[in-house]
């Protein structure tokens, strides 16, 4: 059913707790691989609108609704003139789903730039405000991914977004793309962000696709430098605290060899082999049989395990 409003998104919640019956919050459907046998429950897509900005001095607070389509809303706040999320921009999804996954590109992540997230908690049957600690981001992950925010839908979010900023290059393709004295505006930003983007990810009329579909491996720099000896050019990424980020694209690329690699129909894509796109007659099951090898090999010859950064739905 597709939900408009917290108060029917509480009748939906009571009716399925009556019942016993499993829910599922669907947002933009953009992360999620269901099961072939689909789900056996109620979906409730959440469709929550509406977006409002309170001025401050240097910021300003966007408050926008879970089922905004998050691109639409970015290219608002760009039009605004308003930074924080211009390196977020083409990111398919909804608002709602921004904090679940901690969504992230080209150096920004969503829990940045968070003040707050209003969630309907469906076990104590009330709406109440999470800060970002409540929320426990951390890369690509966040509590509405653990079993602690199994009860936590989310209704609403709210935005810092800074009225001045800087450029954010870190990234080799957004480097590559400006000349090194060039001082991009917040609108080139957002353009060079989608043109890289159309340049090497899937066009989504033609290939199905959750984009990345493991996240990024986070080791140690012990374990990075002993992969090192074996493997001289892996990159790595060193993170606050000094753990090091591996590209498992990488992996996928120089080591499995799996880029544009294809099985019944599904396989790692030939520009970015992190994500698995579905060229139209794969299944899900399909698509287990193409990257389960994946992760146990990594497990074997690595010692890593690698985490699906695609929700899975329904029994496998
Ligand atoms: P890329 O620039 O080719 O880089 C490859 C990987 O190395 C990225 O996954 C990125 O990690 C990491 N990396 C590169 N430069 C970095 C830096 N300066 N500091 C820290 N980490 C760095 O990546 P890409 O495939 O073209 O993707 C560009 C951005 O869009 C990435 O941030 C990627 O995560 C994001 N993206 C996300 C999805 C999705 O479905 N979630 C799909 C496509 C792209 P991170 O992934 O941690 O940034």
């Amino acid at each position: 059913m597709q939900v408009r409003s917290a108060d029917v998104l509480a009748d939906a919640i009571e009716w399925s707790n009556k019942r016993g019956i499993p829910r599922f919050v669907l947002g933009g459907g953009s992360n999620v691989l269901i099961s072939d046998d689909g789900f056996d429950g109620l979906v409730i897509k959440m469709a929550i609108t509406g977006i409002s900005y309170k001025d401050g001095d240097d910021s300003v607070v966007a408050v926008v609704g879970a089922g905004e389509n998050w691109d639409a809303f970015v290219a608002d706040t760009v039009e605004r003139e308003l930074w924080g999320v211009e390196n977020l921009s083409g990111i398919p999804g909804t608002v709602g789903a921004a904090p679940i996954q901690n969504v992230g590109a080209y150096g920004q992540e969503v829990a940045y730039v968070i003040e707050w997230v209003e969630v309907y908690d469906a076990a104590n049957i009330k709406r109440k405000r999470l800060s970002p600690d409540e929320c426990s981001f951390g890369y690509r992950d966040s509590i509405f991914k653990h079993e602690e925010g199994d009860d936590l839908i989310v209704t609403r979010v709210a935005l810092r977004l800074k009225k001045g900023g800087e450029p954010n290059r870190s990234y080799k393709d957004l480097q590559h793309f400006f000349h090194a004295d060039e001082e991009p505006t917040l609108y080139q930003m957002r353009e060079a962000v989608l043109e890289i983007r159309r340049g090497k990810f899937p066009d989504l009329d033609e290939a199905g696709t959750g984009g990345s579909f493991f996240k990024n491996p986070i080791i140690s720099r012990k374990k990075y430098e002993t992969l090192q000896k074996e493997y001289p050019d892996m990159p790595g990424y060193e993170l606050d605290g000094g753990s090091i980020k591996i590209p498992f694209a990488w992996i996928l690329d120089n080591v499995f060899d799996l880029k544009g690699h294809y099985e019944r129909g599904v396989g790692f894509f030939e520009k970015q082999p992190l994500v698995v796109i579905n060229k139209g007659s794969g299944m899900a099951e399909d698509v287990h049989f193409l990257t389960q090898p994946v992760i146990d090999r990594t497990k074997d010859e690595f010692g890593i395990d690698i985490e699906r950064e695609v929700t899975l739905v329904g029994n496998r």
